[in-house]
């Protein structure tokens, strides 16, 4: 085993049933403890010793964390409803918030919830086995939007639109019914990137999905954690701790959908650029109003200027 890793060797076993601790050295002397559980023959089994594991989490919490510092994503005493698709990403999602919330100085829940939408196909044990021996808090809920979205939505037409809205419903639902002020989406850099580029392709607008949105009436604010995160990160994460993921192609054939061709178009956009990514990223955060087009926001800044040179005018 140590010849592949790059950590020293198990230095201590100090924890009991039903979780293990081990404290673990890396070549530089610093220790780090992880956790392994004992029972359980068809529990996952992250494969902890991965070169290159432990620095891996560490940049994606930190990356969560710094993302979370920028927005207040995650603030004392919230309660967050994660969104788990059994996806890759919401996978990794759950797993870093629950390190988070061991690290943070300050107290806040996180709970799981996973919303089966009666989709042909669907096999949810797997899901719901790792949540109950990870010890997660976690709530199943069982809605036949299948059925509504197969039943609206003409042929030909894809599916994701009206489903996604129908699961947001039932999430919002869900979060005001247990309490939580906060819900947690697994999007990452890509799907921002992406989501830009189809808005001002397909509807003309300039704009993506926010890392923090604010909430209409009583629903949660949407947080997205992930918002910093590279997706091929969080692919090789949950690669390494080898969640029970859910296939994503449960609604049979989407091949039309837009966000995969788009994704192609993300991909070459890399191909010309290696920086491409980050520098995409970056600009959803760094947006100079005055160099677009929109005649609301040019009005505005000749008002504030008229305001601006009125007061100076009273001040004089
Ligand atoms: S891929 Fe399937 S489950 Fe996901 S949003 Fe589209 S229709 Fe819904």
């Amino acid at each position: 085993m140590q010849g592949r890793h790059s950590l020293g060797a198990c230095t201590k076993l100090f924890a009991v049933s039903p979780e293990a601790i081990i404290q673990l050295r890396d070549k530089s002397g610093r220790t780090f403890s992880r956790e392994v559980h004992a029972e359980g023959a068809d529990r996952h089994a992250p494969d902890l010793f991965a070169p290159g594991m432990l620095a891996l989490e560490t940049r994606l919490l930190r990356e969560v964390g710094r993302c979370s510092a920028d927005y207040q994503l995650i603030e004392p005493g919230d309660r967050v409803m994660l969104a788990l698709s059994g996806g890759k990403d919401s996978y990794t999602l759950l797993h870093l918030l629950r390190s988070l919330q061991r690290r943070a100085p300050f107290d806040f829940d996180v709970l799981a919830v996973h919303v089966d939408q009666g989709q042909p196909g669907y096999e949810g044990e797997a899901l719901e086995r790792y949540l109950r021996q990870e010890g997660y808090d976690y709530r199943i809920i069982r809605e036949d939007t299948y059925s509504i979205v197969i039943d609206k939505v003409a042929e030909g037409k894809t599916y994701c639109a009206l489903c996604s809205r129908l699961r947001r419903g039932i999430l919002y639902s869900a979060a005001r019914d247990l309490g939580c002020n906060k819900l947690a989406l697994g999007h990452h850099r890509q799907d921002a990137i992406e989501t830009l580029l189809l808005n001002m392709t397909f509807s003309g607008a300039l704009s993506a999905m926010p890392p923090r949105l604010e909430p209409e009436g009583d629903n949660p604010v949407v947080i997205r954690p992930l918002y910093y995160v590279d997706e091929r990160q969080i692919a090789h994460f949950a690669e390494l701790m080898r969640f029970p993921i859910l296939p994503c192609n449960l609604c049979g054939s989407q091949s039309g959908l837009m966000r995969k061709r788009v994704r192609t178009v993300l991909d070459d956009l890399m191909t010309l650029s290696p920086n491409a990514l980050n520098s995409l990223g970056a600009s959803l955060a760094n947006v100079r109003p005055s160099h677009l087009a929109d005649p609301a926001l040019h009005r505005d800044a000749a008002s504030d200027k008229v305001q601006d040179a009125a007061s100076q005018a009273l001040d004089a």
